[in-house]
């Protein structure tokens, strides 16, 4: 069997509402499908996200798409192998690129099998997958009822974007809090806003609300702020900006900078890449829980697959879907009490709907969410709140 086209199609998922973080607000959510076409007639579905989507479709397409052209899909090592040295001098926007192109080599591989892709990946570890709602920033009591519906519709963990205002967030944090009840896991994610200082107050303020885990409370680059933070606080802290690959991950190892991780298949090049820093971050005491960049329902249950695989997900994990308006799938994912259960369909067990994905489409597909329309005095400034 032989690679004959790859298909990439931008699509944009308009989101039910605006969703505020520390960064910008953002209302959709853009996305490149990839489909891998073979000579008999199977194709694997991938699908990359990331900051800019123009340019990870380009190296799709002018950069990759002949070399696998002729492949043989099965080799996935060989294949990726040649893939990342070619991308070694542009890896961290190249990576966005291969996670699409793991993605759908793997679904496909697994429909050759007959098998559920999670079988190419360590098999069931887990039948259940258990996701988190959003909180994205607004009024106090707004946030409140969000959570109470979230928690309504079953979801027991919820993750609360802060970052813009101290004693706001703390105020939002108190009222969710009292909405919810104790039972429910809150845990926050200030994407990099704070600096080390107001990390530290900002975390000692919130800490009585009985945080689960605060995510990268301080720019990305600043590991060893990082490991300030986690040494000075009660609550574990999880790396997301400052974890991106598998040397990332050996780097914030070397520091002992966090508690836990939060993994992107999008952003590591891949479920196979994702796969290597669970297990480095399993045999070094770190927690994993993936992050999402808004992934339509393709990646979303890809990285559903990778969780379901392994025994180092002891949380639950990020999906935007409930703010979707719509999916590109013939059936939308089914979130149980917050839980997606596993099938034994072979591959990421999911069909595109080509009329969806058509409606969908959209080639001029640049989005700036790291940016604030609403509201041009907040501009994004990591680790600058005092
Ligand atoms: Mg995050």
């Amino acid at each position: 069997m032989n690679i004959i086209d790859i298909m990439t199609t931008p699509v944009k998922i308009p989101f039910k509402k605006p969703a505020k973080w520390s960064g910008g607000t953002r209302r959709s959510a853009p996305s490149l499908v990839i489909q891998i076409v073979t000579d008999e007639g199977l194709i694997g579905l991938g699908e990359c996200v990331g900051p800019t989507i123009p340019t990870i479709r380009a190296i799709v397409e002018k950069e990759f798409k002949p070399f696998l052209i002729g492949a043989d899909p099965m080799r996935t090592e060989w294949i990726l192998h040649r893939l990342e040295e070619y991308i070694l001098n542009w890896s961290q926007i190249g990576l966005y690129a291969l996670a699409g192109i793991d993605m759908a080599l793997l679904d496909l591989k697994a429909k050759i099998l007959k098998t559920p892709l999670y079988n190419l990946l360590g098999g069931l570890y887990r039948k259940e997958v258990e996701f988190a709602d959003y909180v994205f920033i607004e009024d106090p009591l707004v946030n409140a009822k969000e959570a109470e519906r979230s928690v309504a519709n079953g979801f027991k963990q919820l993750k609360i974007k802060v970052g813009r205002d101290v004693e706001y967030d703390v105020n939002r944090i108190k009222e969710i809090r009292a909405a919810v009840g104790d039972d429910v896991k809150l845990r926050v994610d200030a994407n990099q806003n704070w600096s080390v200082t107001t990390a530290i107050k900002a975390i000692n303020k919130m800490e009585k609300y009985n945080l689960q885990l605060v995510e990268q409370p301080t720019p990305y680059y600043d590991i060893e702020g990082l490991a300030t933070v986690s040494r000075s606080v009660s609550v574990p802290i999880t790396a997301d900006e400052s974890l991106t690959d598998f040397r990332s991950a050996m780097k914030l190892i070397e520091h002992r900078a966090v508690s836990a991780f939060t993994v992107y298949p999008s952003e590591a090049g891949g479920l196979l890449k994702a796969r290597q820093i669970v297990e480095l971050a399993n045999e070094n005491g770190i927690w994993c829980v993936t992050g999402t960049w808004a992934e339509t329902g393709i990646a979303t249950m890809a990285n559903a697959h990778l969780i379901a695989a392994s025994r180092n997900f002891p949380f639950a994990n990020d999906t935007h879907y409930e703010y979707y308006e719509e999916d590109i799938l013939q059936q939308n994912l089914v979130f149980n009490q917050g839980k997606m259960i596993m099938s034994d369909r072979p591959g990421l067990g999911i069909e595109l709907d080509p009329a969806k994905l058509g409606a969908l489409t959209d080639m001029e597909i640049r989005e700036m969410v790291f940016y604030d329309s609403q509201n041009d005095a907040a501009i994004p400034r990591i680790g600058q709140l005092l």
